[in-house]
C-alpha cells in the first residue's frame, strides 16, 4: 500500500486544483518559506479525517478553506482527494485503487466519499483503521518537533512513542483512576 496522488482544491493556499504524485518510498516536498509545504501535510491529515482545528494549524475548521489573497477572492469550499494504491489489499475493500475525499463548505456542510460514493466519516476511519493510516495510526511530526524528539530525555522519548502508539491516553486514564 502506498499513497499515489493527493489533489487539493480550495484547501488553504491551494486555490486552484493541484495534484501531487507520490512514488513508493520516501517523498520530499521542498520549497521556499510560506510556499505551502506544511499545507500539503495538513491536507493529508485532513482527508484522512482529522477533526482538530489546532492540529491543522488553524483556529476553526473553516480556516482550511482558501481565504483569498489580494488578487483572488475567497472560495466557498475546500476539497481534498487522496488516492491510495491497494494492490496488496491492505485496505479492506475490493479495489486495487482507493480514493477517499473530503469536502467542507463555508456554509457549514461537509461531505466524505470513498471511490466517488458518499459515505460517513466513520466509514473512512474504519477503512483506514487496520492499515497504519487514519486516526491515531499514522504519525505526523510537526515542524520544530524534531528538535524536541532528538533532545528528549529517555522518559520524554517514551512519552512520544506511547502517544504515537495510542497508549498514552490509556495511561492517563489509569493514573486518574488510581488517584481516586
Ligand atoms: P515554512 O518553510 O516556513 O514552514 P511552508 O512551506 O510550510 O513554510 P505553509 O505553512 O504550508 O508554508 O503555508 C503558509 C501559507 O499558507 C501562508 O502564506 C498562509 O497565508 C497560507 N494559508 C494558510 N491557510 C490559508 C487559507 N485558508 N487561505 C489562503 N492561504 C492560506
Ligand atoms: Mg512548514
Amino acid at each position: 500500500m502506498h499513497l499515489k496522488t493527493l489533489t487539493v482544491r480550495g484547501f488553504k493556499s491551494f486555490a486552484s486544483a493541484t495534484t501531487f504524485q507520490f512514488e513508493p518510498g520516501v517523498t520530499a516536498v521542498v520549497g521556499p518559506n510560506g510556499s505551502g509545504k506544511s499545507n500539503v501535510v495538513d491536507a493529508l491529515a485532513w482527508v484522512m479525517g482529522e477533526q482538530g482545528a489546532k492540529t491543522l494549524r488553524g483556529g476553526k475548521m473553516e480556516d482550511v478553506i482558501f481565504a483569498g489573497t489580494s488578487g483572488r477572492p475567497p472560495l466557498g469550499r475546500a476539497q481534498v482527494s487522496l488516492t491510495i494504491d491497494n494492490t496488496d489489499g491492505a485496505l479492506p475493500i475490493e479495489y486495487t485503487e482507493v480514493t477517499i475525499s473530503r469536502t467542507l463548505f463555508r456554509s457549514g456542510g461537509s461531505e466524505y466519499a470513498i471511490n466517488g460514493a458518499t459515505c460517513r466519516l466513520l466509514d473512512i476511519q474504519e477503512l483506514l483503521s487496520d492499515s497504519g493510516l487514519g486516526r491515531q495510526m499514522h504519525v505526523i511530526v510537526g515542524q520544530g518537533q524534531l528538535d524536541a524528539v532528538l533532545h528528549a530525555t529517555g522518559e520524554e522519548r517514551r512519552g512520544f512513542i506511547e502517544e504515537a502508539a495510542g497508549i498514552l491516553k490509556h495511561r492517563r486514564r489509569k493514573e486518574k483512576t488510581v488517584r481516586k
